[in-house]
């Protein structure tokens, strides 16, 4: 049996971050299995569907390297791919239960439908649809008005018996009898509606593993019995765990961005969402936390997903995209970096080797690639102190006025913008040498008084891309603290 399996979004927003997911491992899946990948666009909510949206969805599969075998834009034996343009075929189907008696024309109005549910309710029943036209002593009674050109819903006759699914992730769900009563398989608009044309898709092209998220669960009883009324086996089903937020709720914005345009924009590397979201509810068989999804073959082993709700922490995200920056070759690192600086900023006038040694020393330290433009203005091109109570207690030191007045001659009389490593080297043996200071005292001091922080990166990385001009600034400011 060769694998098919199918993400199968509904074009009525961005993608979500959980839909990201799910492609994700089907995608995977099918890549271990040698399979085949289908994108299915389910648009036959006409109203909420946009061609704008199922455009922008695949264009943000495309950005996580989620690519797919058949699909709207890539034809292939079981198409088309798109609902919207399957109505034929669910009709089709639809006709055929009818026809078995599976299935019947309901013509109840809206009103109707309301009044059997508020009685149902009001007697403790379920809900259920109890209309008369499920009854074969109707079926000529509806057979005419359709003739005379009366529109009707398509109803399913749901068999009212307890259903139990083996599912891959959740084991055995067993789903009570009369869970379900008769539920429309085609509105009397003439649109089908999702349980029903998702099942007549799967059969048709061939669908042979279902994972999706375990809220579908309940739609699942409702697909197994469309299943058994055509005469079809099941594929099977994993029912991927929930993402919830660190406080346990249902995923929300209150949790970080949930549309994955929105990490696109804030200049996340694709692979580490990629990376990041596959770990949610999965887990790799050396444990591995870091990786490239392209990498994973069989390693994705479907049988490594896990029940529990898999908690979605931004803090994690942020820093499995900053190893994934730290693992980038320079020049990739670069390019994505440029990306984020404004255009007619100071490191556009720099050196290369003013540009690669920035990018060298800044590269552990940020977690995405618009953090690198903030740390070059931060460290290196603001004069103005950061008077921390630390700090103070730098500049309270007689040393430190010593290393002052020694650097503020010695940086006035530098001819060029920078500092060269080996000139910062020689001042700083001279320190040593010169004036006897030492340990802290000279770290401390010196870092101070160059940098106007009392931390940052190691200073003889830092010193030789600072502007002097900067530095002579830093300097001045520092003296009127003394
Ligand atoms: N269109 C459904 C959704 O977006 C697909 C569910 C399924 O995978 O069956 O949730």
């Amino acid at each position: 049996m060769t694998v098919r399996v199918r993400f199968a979004p509904s074009p009525t927003g961005y993608l979500h971050i959980g839909g990201a997911r799910t492609a994700l491992y089907n995608y995977l899946f099918a890549k271990a299995q040698k399979g085949t990948f289908v994108l299915r666009i389910e648009d036959t909510d006409l109203e909420r569907s946009k061609k704008e949206y199922e455009e922008l969805q695949i264009e943000d599969l495309k950005w996580l390297g989620v690519d797919y075998d058949e699909g709207p834009d890539k034809p292939g034996n079981y198409g088309p791919y798109r609902q919207s343009e399957r109505l034929d075929i669910y009709k089709k189907y639809a006709q055929s239960l009818v026809d078995r008696g599976l299935a019947y024309y309901d013509f109840c109005t809206d009103d109707e439908l309301e009044e059997m549910r508020e009685r149902a309710l009001k007697e403790g029943r379920p809900p259920h649809y109890e209309g008369k036209w499920r009854n074969e002593e109707f079926f000529e009674e509806a057979a005419n008005r359709l003739a005379s050109g009366e529109k009707a819903a398509i109803r399913f006759k749901a068999p009212g018996k307890s259903y139990t699914l083996h599912d891959n992730v959740r084991g055995r769900v067993v789903f009570p009898e009369n869970m379900v009563g008769d539920f429309i398989l085609i509105r009397s608009t003439g649109l089908p509606v999702y349980n029903f044309c998702c099942v007549v898709d799967d059969i048709e092209m061939k669908i042979t593993h279902i994972i999706r998220g375990e809220d579908h669960l309940n739609n699942t009883v409702r697909q197994m019995m469309i299943y058994e009324a055509l005469g079809s086996g099941l594929p099977e089903f994993a029912h991927v765990s929930l993402l919830i937020g660190k406080d346990r709720q249902k995923l929300s914005k209150r949790h970080g961005a949930t549309s994955v345009v929105n990490y696109k924009e804030e200049s996340y590397l694709p692979q580490a969402i990629a990376n990041y979201l596959v770990l949610l509810g999965w887990s790799h068989p050396d444990e591995k936390e870091i990786f490239d999804v392209n990498d994973l073959g069989t390693e994705f082993d479907a049988t490594r997903f896990s029940k529990a709700a898999a908690i979605y922490d931004l803090e994690k995200l942020k820093w499995v995209n900053g190893m994934h920056i730290r693992a980038l070759p320079l020049e990739t690192l670069q390019k994505g970096i440029e990306e984020f600086i404004e255009n007619d900023h100071f490191y556009f006038g720099q050196s290369e080797d003013w540009k690669k040694s920035a990018i060298e020393l800044y590269k552990n330290q940020i977690e995405f690639f618009s953090d690198f433009q903030k740390r070059i203005d931060e460290d290196l091109l603001n004069p103005n102190v950061e008077v921390t109570d630390k700090l103070k207690d730098v500049l309270s030191w007689e040393t430190t006025k010593q290393i002052h007045g020694f650097l503020d001659k010695k940086v006035k009389e530098q001819k060029s913008d920078f500092l060269s490593k080996d000139n910062f080297d020689s001042l700083f043996n001279e320190l040593k040498t010169d004036l006897k200071i030492k340990g802290k005292q000279l770290f401390m001091g010196t870092r101070v008084c160059l940098t106007g922080h009392d931390h940052g990166p190691e200073l003889g990385d830092l010193v030789p891309i600072i502007p002097k001009e900067v530095m002579q600034k830093r300097l001045s400011n520092i003296a009127t603290l003394f």
